[in-house]
C-alpha cells in the first residue's frame, strides 16, 4: 500500500468526487473513515475535498492531540475551526497551539443566546459545528457540496436521518455505513495502529469524547467526569449556575441539575459507580 496505508479500502464509498467536506470529530470513528478515504485516494485527497475539525473548546486535550497526530501521521491537512461571531466569516482558523481549551467558543455562544442548550435544543451542535463548517465551505467559494459523516452501519437510524434529502447546500454521505463498518472493526483497527486516541475505549464508545460534559452523555458518565476531572466539570457547573431563563434556574439536563449531581457524587462516594441502579447509564442522543 502506498504512503504507509496498510488497511484494505476496497469499498467504492470511500472514493469521493466533487466538492466535499469531511467532518472530522476527533474521534476514532471519523479518524478511521478519514484513513480509508485517504487510502482510497493513494494517500492524497483531491483538491476540492477538505477536512475540518470544529473545536468547541470543551474537547479533552487528548482529542486535540489526536487530531494533530492524524494530520501528522497521515500527511493530511486538517483545518481547525472555531465559531467567532466577531469575525465577518463567523469563524476563525486555529491550530493545536492556540485552540480554545476552556470552553470559550461554547461560553460565548451561551452568552449570546442567553439560555442553555439541551437534548431537544442542541444549538451548540448547530452553531459550533454544523454552521461553522458551512461558513468555512462558503468562504472557500463552494455553493453546494457533499458532507461526509462518520456514521457506522450499526447506527442505522442516525444514518437514515442524516442521508434523507435536505434543503441545505449539502447532501450527507456516510461511507462507513455503506461499507458495513461497525464499532468492532473500528476498535480492531486502532489496536493495530502505531498511535491512538489516548482516551478510554469502552465497548467501542469513548465516554470522554466530544465535549467533556455534554448533556447527551448519561448521568453515570457525567458523574464520572465530576469525580475524575472536577476542574473540567466545574466549567459546566459554572455555566449552568450563571444562566437563568425567564428568571428561573436553567439546566443542561432535563432530569437533574449538575450541582445536585455533583453534591450526590460528593456525598455518596465511589459505591454509586458500582451499584447498578444508582446512576442512569442511558445516553440522550449523539452530537452530529
Ligand atoms: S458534544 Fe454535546 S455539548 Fe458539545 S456541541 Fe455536541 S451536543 Fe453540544
Amino acid at each position: 500500500m502506498k504512503n504507509g496505508h496498510e488497511e484494505p479500502y476496497a469499498h467504492a464509498s470511500y472514493r469521493i468526487a466533487g466538492p466535499t467536506h469531511i467532518a472530522f470529530s476527533g474521534g476514532r470513528t471519523s479518524a478511521y473513515m478519514l484513513y480509508h478515504i485517504l487510502a482510497a485516494h493513494d494517500g492524497k485527497l483531491p483538491s476540492d475535498v477538505v477536512v475540518s475539525f470544529q473545536n468547541t473548546g470543551r474537547e479533552m486535550p487528548e482529542t486535540l492531540d489526536f487530531v494533530a497526530d492524524c494530520a501528522r501521521h497521515w500527511s493530511v491537512p486538517i483545518t481547525w475551526l472555531e465559531r467567532d461571531s466577531d469575525d465577518d466569516r463567523g469563524f476563525r482558523t486555529v491550530g493545536h497551539n492556540d485552540a480554545a481549551r476552556n470552553g470559550e467558543p461554547f461560553q460565548r455562544l451561551v452568552e449570546e443566546r442567553g439560555y442553555l442548550p439541551n437534548a431537544v435544543a442542541r444549538f451548540c451542535t448547530a452553531e459550533l459545528k454544523v454552521r461553522v463548517a458551512k461558513r468555512y465551505m462558503l468562504s472557500l467559494g463552494y455553493s453546494h457540496w457533499t458532507s461526509v459523516l462518520g456514521l457506522r452501519a450499526d447506527e442505522a437510524k442516525r444514518v437514515a436521518r442524516a442521508c434523507a434529502p435536505t434543503k441545505e447546500r449539502w447532501q450527507n454521505h456516510c461511507p462507513l455505513a455503506d461499507a458495513g463498518i461497525t464499532k468492532r472493526q473500528i476498535s480492531a483497527f486502532w489496536k493495530r495502529q502505531t498511535f491512538d486516541l489516548r482516551l478510554a475505549n469502552v465497548e467501542g464508545k469513548t465516554p470522554l469524547g466530544n465535549c467533556d460534559g455534554c448533556f447527551l452523555k448519561s448521568e453515570k458518565t457525567l458523574a464520572a467526569l465530576i469525580r475524575d476531572f472536577p476542574e473540567r466539570a466545574q466549567w459546566w457547573l459554572d455555566v449552568e449556575s450563571g444562566v437563568r431563563t425567564r428568571g428561573r434556574a436553567s439546566r443542561f439536563n432535563k432530569n437533574f441539575a449538575l450541582a445536585d449531581l455533583a453534591s450526590f457524587v460528593d456525598r455518596q462516594g465511589d459505591w454509586v459507580f458500582d451499584q447498578e441502579d444508582a446512576l442512569c447509564d442511558a445516553p440522550h442522543g449523539f452530537c452530529e
